[in-house]
């Protein structure tokens, strides 16, 4: 089962298994992944039409920001290793805005010019690829460019790159980006109460009915439920995990997470949640810890203003924010070791 699907029924099975008034279910794939859209409404005609739009938002994004399939981003990116400047289109424009404070508080963990390297990973393909490694000497070549988005630079509203390697690539946050427009649009047309779960990574707002969201966080290595967290008001959980894609070689896992510093693989971390308002920044966050690892975690999150952070490390160890620690239910009998950190302001 893939996750997305497996993170659908965790979401069902928690909120579905009382007696509860009826909640509009929407269902498409879109930037990869299974996105439901669950819309707790008096109005079932407004309801509906809500879910729909959403569907419109998801499938616009998925043509404007696709990082191997021909579109705006393959244009951009493709004027940029030409060491031309381009004028990008403007939801791009808007997600190099957004994206440049969230790397540099992260310390260019989470770099959306790491596309050169995804590809060379063979990451930039619909289905996670068999290997093996790149080779080393190519590896080498990235890293002695090493691009980052502070290589960029604008000259009016054309956008240029310092760097020759760098390419753009939005996958570690198109989709908070993503269910944040959803959301908003939700809102414009008089929706209160709802999800929107882009493959278990969601952003919920009010309440079901008379009681909040009740959201499973998947455990990283078994398919089952590792933990539960009742979410009301506005709140996003986002989760990076090293079991999305991946390959294995000579026995060992090779993931979807990079660390540009290394060139590799992130190591240390099997799986990141974080609670945040803003599903932009609570996605950027997730990508940002996993590369930062069970030894950094705490100083990122502290720049990049997070408060509720889970960390599974590779040992199985959860490391938790005291925030955390309070909103969280370990699900499994019995729960992992935990290592509770100081608490993030
Ligand atoms: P998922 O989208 O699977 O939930 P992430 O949000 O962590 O996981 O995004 C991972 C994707 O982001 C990768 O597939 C790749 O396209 C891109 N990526 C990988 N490493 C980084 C990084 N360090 N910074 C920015 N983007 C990254
Ligand atoms: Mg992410």
């Amino acid at each position: 089962m893939t996750r997305a699907l497996l993170a659908g029924l965790l979401l069902l099975t928690l909120t579905g298994c009382e007696r509860a008034p009826p909640v509009h279910q929407h269902a498409f794939f879109a930037l990869g992944t299974l996105v439901e859209v669950s819309v707790a409404d008096s109005d079932p005609q407004r309801a509906s039409r809500a879910a729909e739009a959403v569907e419109a938002i998801f499938r616009e994004d998925h043509q404007l920001w696709h990082a191997w399939h021909p579109g705006p981003l393959m244009d951009l990116n493709r004027a940029l290793a030409a060491g031309q400047g381009a004028q990008p289109h403007p939801s791009i424009h808007y997600l190099l805005e957004r994206a440049a404070p969230l790397a540099e508080r992260s310390g260019y963990r989470f770099d959306p010019a790491v596309g050169g390297l995804v590809r060379l990973w063979g990451f930039h393909a619909d289905t996670p690829p068999e290997g093996p490694p790149p080779d080393a000497d190519a590896l080498r070549d990235w890293r002695e460019h090493k691009p980052s988005l502070a290589d960029l630079y604008w000259d009016e509203d054309q956008v240029f790159s310092r760097n020759p390697v760098l390419q753009l690539d939005f996958g570690a946050f198109a989709k908070g980006y993503a269910v944040d427009q959803a959301i908003a649009r939700l809102r414009a047309l008089g929706i209160d109460n709802a999800i929107v779960n882009a493959g278990g990574d969601l952003r919920a707002i009010g309440r079901r009915a008379d009681r909040p969201w009740r959201i499973g966080i998947r455990h990283p290595r078994a398919p089952e439920v590792l933990a539960s967290i009742a979410i009301e008001g506005d709140e996003s959980l986002f989760t990076s995990g090293d079991y999305e894609r991946y390959f294995e070689h000579e026995g060992r896992r090779y993931h979807h997470i990079l660390d540009p510093f290394s060139g590799q693989p992130a190591t240390g971390t099997t799986s990141v949640t974080v609670l945040h308002t803003d599903a932009t920044t609570a996605d950027a966050a997730a990508t940002a810890l996993f590369v930062a690892g069970p030894d950094h975690w705490q100083e990122v999150a502290r720049a990049m203003g997070l408060r509720h952070v889970l960390l599974i490390d590779t040992a199985g160890v959860a490391h938790l924010s005291p925030a955390m620690a309070e909103r969280i239910h370990f699900e499994t009998d019995p729960p992992p070791p935990l290592r509770l950190s100081e608490p993030l302001p």
